[in-house]
């Protein structure tokens, strides 16, 4: 064995201890083969609830067959899109938020599994996929072309404490997969759509927000008020342009209207969103 297959070796044995993900499913625990898709076993990629059917118009919630909620503007939305509007244009979602997400999200934010989130951004480009290719032919109904990526901050106590932002890491994924995927496809200069730039340090959270689970969409929009803000030395990079947010979970829109709020008023031509996981179409509560 030559010197250079010892190394090439080492390198092997390397990135199989830097990425336990390729042996053990990311969710459950129990040993997979490297081929598995996202690093999870046949029984959770059965469990998880990918949203493939029937989608809000708006925020990108899955929407039941059975739904007929339409807007005025003939959108299909969801009860919670129907009630309020949204600073952000359209949003796209890959899951819905059930118990084994909960359990993903919940090892990606307090049990130092940030490799999840990486993995996550391969779901969220798969999940984008067909529609940036359809842009790229030139259907820009099927996805707007984006300029820069931007994922929701968290506050800097939370950074600390947890050692990155899982959204961010997410969004660095999702554009890695971008790139790959437009190298692949490498067929010339076509119209559609060009690779946008990451932006992680643009938009900053200025107070860390209460636990917001516990409290209704109106009492989330008011701890949200003022959390967010555009870095004023960076204030060019978003002026006139297309940003798709990025961020783990969506509930009833609050910190992405809030995020959209502050990048719009800052210069921002319009603002998307993409979230890993969304919450159901719940019918909201008499009040
Ligand atoms: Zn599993
Ligand atoms: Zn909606």
């Amino acid at each position: 064995m030559g010197i250079r297959d010892v190394v090439a070796r080492i390198f092997e044995e390397i990135s199989e201890a830097v990425f336990p993900s390729n042996i053990y499913c990311i969710k459950c625990g129990s040993l997979i083969d490297r081929s598995r898709i996202y690093a999870l076993c046949d029984r959770c990629v059965r469990e998880m609830h990918w949203i493939t059917g029937g989608t809000c118009d708006c925020c990108g919630k899955a929407l039941p067959d059975t739904y007929r909620g339409v807007g005025p503007d003939g959108r299909r939305l969801c009860y919670d899109c129907m009630m309020r509007d949204h600073s952000f244009t359209k949003g796209w979602s890959c899951l819905s938020y059930g118990l084994h997400e909960r359990e993903l999200m919940m090892d990606i934010k307090y049990n130092g599994k940030g490799y999840i989130a990486s993995k996550m951004g391969d779901v969220m480009f798969d999940r984008m996929e067909t529609l940036i290719d359809a842009a790229r032919e030139g259907d820009s109904s099927a996805f707007p072309s984006i300029d820069v990526i931007i994922p929701v901050p968290v506050s800097g106590k939370r950074m600390v404490k947890r050692g990155y932002n899982q959204s961010e890491l997410m969004a660095r994924q999702f554009l890695r997969r971008w790139k790959q995927h437009l190298h692949n496809y490498a067929t010339g200069d076509a119209p559609g759509i060009s690779v946008p730039r990451l932006e992680p340090h643009v938009l900053v959270r200025q107070k860390a927000t209460v636990m917001l689970r516990s409290l209704n969409p109106e009492e989330r929009r008011l701890a949200l008020h003022d959390a967010f803000a555009v870095n004023p030395d960076l204030r060019g990079r978003i002026e006139g342009k297309n940003i798709l947010l990025i961020d783990d979970i969506y509930t009833t829109g609050a910190t992405a209207d809030a995020c959209s709020k502050v990048l719009l008023e800052e210069g921002a031509a319009a603002v998307y969103l993409l979230t890993l996981c969304s919450g159901g179409n719940r019918k909201p509560k008499d009040e």
